[in-house]
């Protein structure tokens, strides 16, 4: 215990402060095996206070003028900016987020959402006008009030700024729960909202498991609104435990992408394809985890997806370069390891990977690039969340059966397409059931919303819809205008 991080406290009201009694988690390095920190798991008296802190902040900050939240937030990316590698380090550790890419996406990602949102916010109307036809009539965008956050592990930094950084922009006051196996970079973006000099009560931080602060603060009264980022099955917990306070809930739950990919389309799109489904070791909810291949470019797809994927390096986190790193925990390992025996015992066809460690290592929770081809959209790797570096295959006919069976899924997060055919690609857009399309390797916009629909979720996240998530309308008639 003695050479530990001890990041044991919480942040409540402002300040650092003990859990109401020790229960203590121990955080591991998923590239070694080792534990390196300890945090608390809090309890109902942690999860009252800070909640208690939220509510006592809420007037004041809701009544704050829009331009004095935006300076807090444009300190906290300088902040952020300044201390990138300290936040990269912390999720290396913790998620097992290989160096480089720490750095260059995990980090990068909330720097992205931060600058997105101080965009959004600059421009957004907290009164407008409803429309010409009804000229008294004005609709005011207002804070909901105490605000729960409950993030995974992940993308941690991606997940926390897409929810704290517009919760308190629209006037909020909150309480995070980061993922208790990936605490680190929460604590750590917690010292930067205090440096930033956001008054206290207003940003709270409680570390705790699902059945504990994550239910508490689902339950509680004086909780306004949850906004969760996690599993299918946590965010069903979350609405039934929610519901008898009537809270607002987001949810942004898990995905089972589909990614189109037509005769046609450039020849790069299989192995981006690949790269994509492994990127972050294929622990990304918007993975293109079902490559659907058109038949005429069938059996070449599968060969360059098993070479790619067996050019696909897997080495520490610690380690600078462009390998993946580990899978973040034993039990992800662990299920992992059951859906590869799965494919291959319902009979997908194995090209690249396959069950145990890679070659040459013995510690560390780390998943062999897997491509299965010969998938049919039945088994159970193509409906499944595998949540590792596992890709499945599957071959189509007709631009008709591919968006079949894109949509046949109980997911909606991101679905892909790859074709030269513009207009193929418009008509595949607006048929395919999900929040997102990504079409030709292009990423989306800046300010696009991420979100899907179906299993996985409704919140619309990131830019002005993702400023909108935090408020409520109100509706007014008789506006005496121009006062
Ligand atoms: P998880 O649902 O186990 O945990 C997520 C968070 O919820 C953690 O903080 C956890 O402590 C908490 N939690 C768990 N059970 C809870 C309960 N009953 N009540 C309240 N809180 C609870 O998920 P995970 O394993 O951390 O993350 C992986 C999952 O998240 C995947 O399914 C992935 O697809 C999904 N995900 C979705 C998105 C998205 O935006 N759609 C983004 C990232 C991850």
């Amino acid at each position: 215990m003695a050479d530990l991080l001890d990041k044991r406290k919480f942040y409540i009201d402002g300040e650092w402060t003990e859990p109401s009694r020790p229960n203590d988690l121990e955080v591991i390095d998923p590239s070694t095996e080792e534990a390196f920190a300890v945090i608390s798991l809090g309890g109902q008296q942690d999860t009252d206070r800070a909640v208690a802190a939220a509510k006592a902040a809420f007037p004041a900050w809701s009544r704050t003028a829009p331009a004095e939240r935006l300076a807090y937030i444009e300190k906290l990316l300088a902040i952020y900016n300044r201390r990138s590698d300290e936040m990269a380090a912390a999720m290396t550790a913790e998620m097992g987020a290989p160096s480089d890419m720490s750095l260059a996406y995990q980090v990068e990602a909330g720097e992205f959402h931060i600058t997105n949102f101080i965009t959004a916010f600059r421009n957004f109307e907290f009164l407008r006008p409803l429309g010409a036809h009804a000229p008294t009539t004005m609709v005011a965008w207002e804070p909901i009030g105490v605000v729960g956050l409950i993030t995974p592990w992940n993308w941690p930094m991606n997940q926390v700024t897409l929810k704290v950084v517009p919760a308190l922009l629209a006037g909020n006051t909150t309480v995070l729960k980061p993922s208790e196996i990936a605490p680190l970079s929460s604590l750590l973006f917690a010292e930067m909202l205090h440096e930033a000099g956001l008054p206290k009560g207003v940003f709270n931080l409680v570390n705790g498991d699902g059945n504990g602060v994550g239910t508490q603060l689902s339950t509680h009264p004086d909780v306004d609104m949850i906004s969760f980022t996690g599993s299918t099955r946590a965010g069903i917990a979350i609405t039934k435990a929610a519901a008898d306070t009537l809270k607002k809930v987001t949810l942004e739950l898990g995905g089972k992408g589909a990614n189109l990919i037509f005769a046609d389309a450039d020849r790069k799109s299989v192995e981006w394809g690949v790269w994509r489904c492994f990127f972050n070791s294929g622990q990304s909810c918007n993975a293109p985890t079902r490559m659907l291949v058109e038949r005429p470019a069938y059996e070449q797809a599968v060969e360059t997806a098993a070479r790619a994927a067996r050019a696909t390096g897997v080495a520490s986190a610690h380690l600078p370069g462009d390998h993946i790193g580990p899978v973040v925990s034993k039990v992800q390992w662990e299920k992992i390891q059951d859906l590869i025996q799965k494919g291959i015992d319902e009979g997908a066809r194995l090209v690249a990977g396959g069950p145990g460690l890679p070659e040459g290592v013995n510690r560390g929770y780390y998943v062999r690039p897997t491509v299965f081809a010969d998938v049919n959209n039945e088994m159970t790797i193509a409906r499944q969340e595998i949540f590792g570096p596992v890709l499945s295959i599957i071959p189509f006919d007709s631009e008709d059966e591919a968006i079949e069976i894109a949509n046949d899924t109980v997911y909606g997060l991101t679905n892909f397409v790859q074709t030269e055919d513009g207009a193929r690609r418009n008509r595949i857009a607006r048929r395919l059931r999900a929040g997102m399309i990504e079409m030709n390797r292009e990423s989306r916009g800046a300010g696009s919303a991420f979100g899907g629909i179906k299993a996985s979720g409704r919140a619309r996240e990131g830019g002005v819809m993702g400023l909108e998530e935090f408020m409520d309308s109100k509706h007014i008639s008789a506006w005496a205008l121009g006062n």
